[in-house]
């Protein structure tokens, strides 16, 4: 049987590039799980906004059956589409950004999620990145691997990213959001981001995304 891994880890330290290239390589499938909390958020700024423009969240909760989540299989990759329409840039302008970690941290949103991420593993031959993977979503996952680095170069990092999206930002609006949301994601009741007690820890502030495979890969039987 092919293996169940979990990536957890700090916002941009690699997680789910580093997951897609290792999804490659094994010959399994990736799923990357901030893209469904991404995903929810984009769907409460569209139809759940209060005047003020906060999200109101007992109008998302209630929205819930009207949120179809698929996932359309593009070699290994397992690419969101929520109501058909494909979200994958839409789900990373600032703006979400900014909402996720507030939607992602409601019981509610956790729980409606927390099925479609598990019933994905059921086969094997799946690698998952996120916050909670090894320690809610697959507590039985055969790897677990914890990422971390720095936040200056994980700022570097993510700026890079919005660059290459075309998505306009600048480094200190980047810093801030990225130290907020581990913030946010570290202190919330349900399902925190933090390592699990079986999981294999990797800094890769100073070494190459290529180095952080080769690590990871060197743990995994086949
Ligand atoms: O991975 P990414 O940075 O896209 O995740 C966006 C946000 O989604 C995180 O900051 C966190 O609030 C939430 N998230 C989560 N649990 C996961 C994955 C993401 O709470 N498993």
């Amino acid at each position: 049987k092919k293996p169940v891994i979990a990536i957890d880890g700090y916002s941009s330290t690699g997680k789910s590039s580093i997951s897609k290239i290792i999804a490659q390589k094994l010959g399994i499938i990736h799923l990357d799980t901030g893209a469904l909390y991404r995903g929810v958020t984009w769907f409460a700024l569209q139809n759940c906004l209060n005047d003020d423009g906060s999200i109101n969240l007992q109008s998302l909760f209630s929205s819930f059956d009207e949120i179809e989540l698929e996932f359309k299989n593009d070699n290994g990759e397992l690419v969101l589409f929520l109501n058909h329409i494909d979200i994958s840039k839409a789900i990373r302008t600032n703006e979400v950004s900014e909402n996720v970690s507030f939607v992602a941290k409601q019981k509610e949103v956790r729980d409606f999620l927390l099925q479609s991420q598990r019933s994905l593993a059921e086969k094997g031959g799946i690698i998952m990145d996120g916050r909670d993977i090894g320690t809610v979503v697959l507590p039985n996952a055969d790897y677990k691997f914890f990422l971390t680095a720095s936040i200056d170069e994980r700022t570097k990092r993510r700026y890079q990213e919005l660059i290459s999206l075309g998505i306009e930002s600048n480094e200190r609006q980047v810093k801030e959001n990225l130290i907020i949301r581990d913030k946010i994601d570290s202190e919330r009741e349900i399902a925190p981001l933090k390592q699990a007690d079986d999981a294999i820890v990797i800094d890769n502030t100073s070494i190459s995304k290529e180095e952080t495979i080769e690590s990871i890969l060197s743990y995994i039987k086949n």
